[in-house]
């Protein structure tokens, strides 16, 4: 075994929201770790706290207890400087809609998402040319989103999310807005991507379908999560 920290591991995590006098508990006392390599599946009714995990996983939302450990950094002790820092180093979010520019063409997604972190430009173009051939758009790289299908702009998506070498691959709903077809096609992508890139994903879905092709499934019911995760973990 090696001593290598898991990419994301939350434990006992507690996330109160104020309720007018009281509190609502997002989520109770969860704990979850995500190795690399490793697609997690997360499940459960709708306001069973799947958000709030991805949020406090994506360290956009401090819990109110507990701990968030990304890459072994335990996120606690981070001023909210060094806090973005490391979610711009180490973490990919993928929301259900893939929120695109409309004026970019899919390589200029890629490329300006590291002109934000500071890259150079000439790596940047090499890594995007690079993963759009990844997730099977090499042909549409100058496309616009409006020349794209559904299931091409999640790919580059996912594509962008994966420019700044996550640990952590955070995946809200990645086909709500797709077709059976689509959307198998959209997970099968997700499982190569991280096997092939070592990352950590943890994924909210509702297609129960999809299962195996993932490692493990947890469950959320009541802001608790109800099933361990399996094999492996
Ligand atoms: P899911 O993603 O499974 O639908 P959520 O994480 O969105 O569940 O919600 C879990 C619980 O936390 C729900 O009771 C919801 O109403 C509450 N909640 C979520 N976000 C907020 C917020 N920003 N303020 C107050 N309560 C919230």
């Amino acid at each position: 075994m090696s001593s290598i920290p898991a990419p994301l591991s939350l434990v006992n995590v507690t996330l109160e929201y104020p309720d007018g006098s009281g509190t609502t508990t997002a989520l109770d006392r969860v704990s979850l770790t995500a190795r690399a390599g490793q697609l997690v599946a997360l499940v459960g009714p709708s306001g069973s706290g799947k958000s709030s995990l991805l949020a406090v996983a994506a360290t956009l939302v401090r819990p109110t207890r507990g701990q968030v450990i990304i890459d072994g950094t335990d996120t606690a002790a981070l001023k909210d400087r060094e806090l973005t820092a490391l979610r711009r180093g180490k973490v990919g979010i993928i929301f259900q809609q893939p929120n695109l520019l409309p004026s970019l063409t899919a390589v200029e997604q890629l490329i300006i998402s590291e002109h934000l972190r500071g890259k150079p430009a000439k790596a940047a173009r090499t890594r995007a040319a690079e993963l759009l051939e990844v997730v099977g758009l090499s042909a549409s790289a100058r496309k616009l989103p409006h020349q794209l299908s559904g299931g091409q702009r999640q790919r580059v998506n996912i594509a962008r999310a994966l420019m700044g070498s996550p640990k952590v691959l955070l995946v809200d709903e990645p086909t709500a807005a797709l077709d059976h077809e689509r959307s198998a096609s959209i997970i099968a992508l997700l499982r190569q991507v991280t096997t092939e890139f070592g990352v950590a994903t943890v994924m909210v879905t509702h297609d129960t379908e999809f299962v195996p092709l993932t490692d493990a499934v947890a469950t959320m019911r009541d802001g608790r999560l109800t099933a361990p995760v399996l094999a492996g973990a």
